[in-house]
């Protein structure tokens, strides 16, 4: 008779094999780990991947965790045949151009980590430049901020994370997006001063409802995402990234109403496109906000434009 234990273990097995990344399984079975780590970068280098050797180190990493990857080479019982498969089924993804934080299922972000999904923008480390910026400029004191087209939650709970006496509303169109913001409310300990509503940006809040607007709505000419890596054209939001014809669409429509949301004295700050500065800062004094900066990220690009409503 067999024992219990070898059929929970025949089972477990036969549920890999099931799966779509078998290929990768045969094609690794006579091999070590160096071999394995040398065929995965072959091929993903292959599909067109720019980072190879990254994004294998850091699947490799991810499925050896706690031993390294020196570690298991010179220790291969620290390698089960369990984690040669979960690498397979995670290099698979990776192999179709899903993006390195999908396929891993979160991102870092300020000093968060945060689940994101194809429902969802991944926080990029530029989008950090609002963070700081917001921090730099609107004091301690407590406020109500609002984050327009939230998506993960990243900019919301970031800010949220260094001001106790903050309080955040996330507002998005997509109610799969705000299910992965408030599950990342609670991973962070933040779910008592973050809140998440399905809206379209400021429509739904009370006039003079908020002290500090933030947001990264998406700026990308519909024509430049059409040719961009598959990562983002194919597997991020197109909710998230696409603005239309000039890439300004979603700017006008929230500054239509910013004056009505904002107290005076308010603070905006929007995200935007390297070379959208100029636009984006000319649609906010149209629209009567005074004090407009720009910021630029560590690599030197105009990424945050920050504005303050006039004090009556
Ligand atoms: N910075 C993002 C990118 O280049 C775009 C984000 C957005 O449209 N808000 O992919």
């Amino acid at each position: 008779m067999s024992d219990p234990f070898d059929k929970l273990v025949d089972d477990a097995r036969a549920v890999f094999d099931a799966s779509a990344s078998k290929p990768l399984r045969d094609a690794w079975g006579g091999l070590d780990l160096p071999q394995v780590r040398q065929d995965l970068i072959a091929r993903f280098a292959d599909a067109g991947i720019v980072d190879a050797e990254i994004d294998a180190r850091y699947l490799l990493a991810h499925v050896l965790s706690p031993a390294s990857y020196a570690d298991a080479v010179a220790d291969p019982a620290l390698c089960s045949w369990q984690r040669i498969s979960l690498l397979a089924d995670l290099a698979w993804e990776r192999l179709k151009r899903k993006p390195m934080a999908q396929v891993l299922g979160s991102q870092p972000f300020w000093t968060l980590d945060l689940l994101v999904s194809e429902d969802t923008l991944t926080p990029r480390a530029d989008t950090e430049t609002l963070v700081e910026s917001v921090l730099k400029t609107c004091g301690q004191e407590a406020a109500q901020l609002v984050d327009l087209g939230t998506g993960s939650g990243a900019i919301l709970l970031a800010l949220l994370s260094e001001r106790p006496d903050w309080r955040g509303l996330g507002i998005d169109l997509s109610p799969a997006a705000l299910e992965v913001a408030r599950h990342n409310a609670l991973r962070c300990g933040l779910d008592d001063r973050a809140h998440f509503i399905e809206g379209r940006w400021g429509t739904g809040l009370a006039d003079q409802s908020v002290d500090i607007l933030v947001s990264n709505p998406p700026y990308i000419t519909s024509e430049v995402l059409a040719g961009l890596e598959p990562e983002v054209r194919v597997h991020e939001p197109k909710l998230a990234l696409d603005g239309g014809t000039d890439g300004l669409d979603a700017y006008r429509e929230i500054c239509a109403d910013i004056l009505r949301l904002l107290r005076p004295g308010g603070w905006l700050a929007f995200e935007i496109g390297y070379d959208q500065a100029k636009a984006v800062s000319d649609l906010l004094e149209v629209t009567g906000l005074v004090a407009i900066t720009t910021v630029k990220d560590l690599a030197g690009h105009d990424r945050v434009v920050m504005a303050q409503t006039p004090v009556k």
